[in-house]
């Protein structure tokens, strides 16, 4: 594991961040067993958001007790200062502490959105009086548009950033982390195997730890997942494995899709899916979540080519704001089958 100073928090933070989003989906004894296996083998950062079901509750019934031994990361999705507030006292009672070292504006996508989160009565406004309350250490921000976010954090009001970075989307080192480097600040990468796509694994992680972010989260529920993540990250990366890694990086993120969900299919194709994951598949195959996708969503896909409101336009494509060809590449995917 490697640790680096942890922008203005001065924290060595583990290389290897714990993403608690799928531990509801587990026993509880399970789930408590992973964070603390992962506690006492090096990751110090855990990260949580109060939208992920029971997430932090299970944090706080699992590790509370050894609070000053990780970094805690929770978000708020509010907009609004009222919502923003309460979330983030419940955030607290959930997790059993008094305070979160980053608390994170959530999932900010459009520009609408952060003029909300950033006015008068906005949620920002509720994270600096938590903040001045020693409720909140640092505040930080997420989202799915790199471009936007290297122009949000721009200002200097966030000190955290959490971004996708993954062999199928390595947008973020286009303006986000050289303008988030420049400024100092907390860089956290997220879903480096893309959502449950991207194998083989140890590669998939080694990517985002090949570049310039203190922290990658994985999503983790077992043990032997930790073990399987904290193995990928024991041995330093030299330049011939960096090169290797960025060559492949450019061609499995040929369809350029940044996950900003920006666009819908009215037969319910997950769009974003099939587009980060079709060059994956036919270059490595897909772990057993992307295969059980692919299957979940055979008959939609398979219905595109005849969806006759898309014939002469696709609907979805107008909505792209980076005009992405995904209706080619939805039909493309029927020859999975
Ligand atoms: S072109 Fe295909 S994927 Fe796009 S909206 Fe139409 S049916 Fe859905
Ligand atoms: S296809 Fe375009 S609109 Fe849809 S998620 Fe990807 S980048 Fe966003």
């Amino acid at each position: 594991m490697r640790y680096t100073t942890f922008g203005e928090s001065g924290y060595q933070v583990s290389s290897l961040g714990f993403g608690a989003m799928n531990l509801p989906g587990v026993p509880f004894e399970q789930a408590r067993e992973a964070l603390n296996y992962a506690l006492d083998n090096g990751i110090n950062y855990i990260d949580t958001a109060a939208a992920y079901r029971n997430s932090e509750e299970i944090i706080g019934n699992s590790i509370s007790h050894r609070r000053q031994e990780y970094m805690l990361a929770t978000k708020t999705g509010a907009r609004d200062y009222a919502t923003a507030k309460s979330e983030i006292e419940r955030s607290l009672t959930r997790m059993k502490t008094d305070y979160v070292d980053i608390l994170q504006i959530h999932y900010v996508n459009y520009p609408q959105e952060f003029a909300t989160i950033m006015g008068e009565n906005g949620a920002y406004q509720a994270a600096l009086e938590a903040q001045r309350e020693g409720k909140v250490r640092f505040i930080g921000i997420t989202g799915h548009r790199p471009d936007l976010l290297a122009k949000w954090v721009a200002k200097g009001e966030f000190k955290q950033v959490l971004f996708h970075l993954s062999l199928a989307q390595r947008f973020a080192l286009d303006e986000l982390i050289p303008a988030a480097t420049a400024l100092n600040m907390m860089k956290v990468a997220m879903k480096p195997l893309s959502g449950g796509f991207i194998q083989p694994v140890d590669r998939a992680l080694r990517y985002p730890f090949s570049q310039d972010v203190h922290v990658t989260i994985s999503g983790m529920v077992s043990v032997a997942e930790v073990k399987e993540n904290i193995a990928a990250m024991q041995r330093e990366i030299d330049a011939g494995e960096r090169d290797e890694l960025e060559r492949l990086a450019v061609d499995l993120s040929e369809h350029n899709c940044r996950r900003c969900n920006y666009c819908s299919c009215p037969l319910e194709i997950s769009i974003p899916d099939v587009m980060i994951s079709s060059k994956i598949r036919d270059t490595f195959g897909l772990l057993p979540k992307g295969d059980g996708f692919y299957q979940k969503q055979k008959d939609r896909i398979l219905s595109c080519a005849d969806y006759e409101p898309c014939k002469e336009k696709p609907l979805c494509e107008s909505k792209c704001p980076y005009h992405l060809p995904m209706q080619q590449v939805i039909q493309a995917a029927a020859s999975y089958y």
